[in-house]
């Protein structure tokens, strides 16, 4: 009874109605509202009106328990992607190859210039994702080319990382932006040098059988703890030069950038939990 309950409660179903009797209700009090000249009945409030506490609450499906890390550690269901001692779950966009970025003695690991991108061995879809990353001193270079790297989901949709202390650059391409999408809502940097968190929120498009997208995806970035992008919708692909693109695709890898300018860039502690 209480499943059944909870499962008409998650699917629920707005139906929108155009030409009924228009009463305005409380939808906390009742089962319809008005909405742009429709009325909207919310099908798990509807029927008789429950009239003790018991009838509103459910205990099944039971919810996961999942103990949280301390400080940033991967919670107990996460799959760890990097923690610092060895880059077994990455390897070259180039060639496939063993991952030849630097590995350091801290923990974390380096772009190696002009090695190319990393990305996980690993595929995956909708998922949560906690990054860390430090742009180098000294400071070298500037804009664009200061401390560059990115964070791409699925291989194709770049979260920016850049050295965005006393660095101008267009507002769409700067540090937490969805490259060339969308603006940061903030720019919630630590100074160059320290270790900055990601905690990033996707979840894929979706294609139909013929490769024609029919959901987009979106985003949600929180940087050091200040929400930068607010569930943005993914347009496309996130290319330097032209429109986004939307090419059909599964689950892909998460990729690592090597801009290719020295950037120095280093990362730690990644892990995700799938969705
Ligand atoms: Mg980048």
């Amino acid at each position: 009874m209480k499943n059944g309950f909870f499962l008409t409660a998650m699917a629920v179903s707005i139906m929108a109605v155009s030409c009924q009797e228009k009463v305005k209700v409380d939808p906390l009090e009742g089962g319809t509202e008005i909405k742009n000249d429709s009325v909207i009945v919310y099908e798990e409030y509807s029927g008789t009106e429950p009239t003790t506490p018991e009838e509103t609450e459910f205990y099944e499906p039971k919810v996961p328990v999942v103990k949280p890390g301390a400080m940033g550690a991967p919670p107990s269901d996460a799959i760890v992607l990097f923690d610092g001692t060895s880059l077994d779950n990455w390897i070259s966009s180039v060639d496939s190859t063993a991952a030849q970025w630097h590995l350091n003695k801290d923990g974390s690991m380096t772009v190696n210039d002009k090695t190319g991108n990393i990305q996980t061995k690993q595929n995956f879809g909708d998922v949560q994702l906690h990054i860390e990353w430090k742009s180098p001193l000294p400071v070298q270079l500037e804009g664009q080319h200061r401390a560059n790297s990115g964070i791409f989901l699925d291989g194709i949709y770049e979260v920016q990382v850049l050295d965005q202390n006393d660095n101008p650059t267009y507002v769409n391409g700067q540090v937490g932006s969805i490259y060339k999408q969308h603006v940061p809502l903030a720019m919630a940097s630590v100074p160059t040098g320290e270790w900055n968190t990601y905690d990033i929120i996707y979840h894929a498009p979706e294609f139909n059988v013929d490769g024609g997208k029919i959901k987009s995806g979106d985003i949600t970035v929180i940087h050091n703890g200040v929400l930068v992008q607010d569930h943005v919708e993914i347009k496309g692909t996130t290319p330097y030069i032209g429109w986004p693109k939307n090419p059909p695709h599964g689950k892909g890898p998460l990729l690592l950038q090597d801009h290719g300018d020295d950037s120095r860039v280093s990362y730690r502690n990644i892990w995700v939990r799938e969705l």
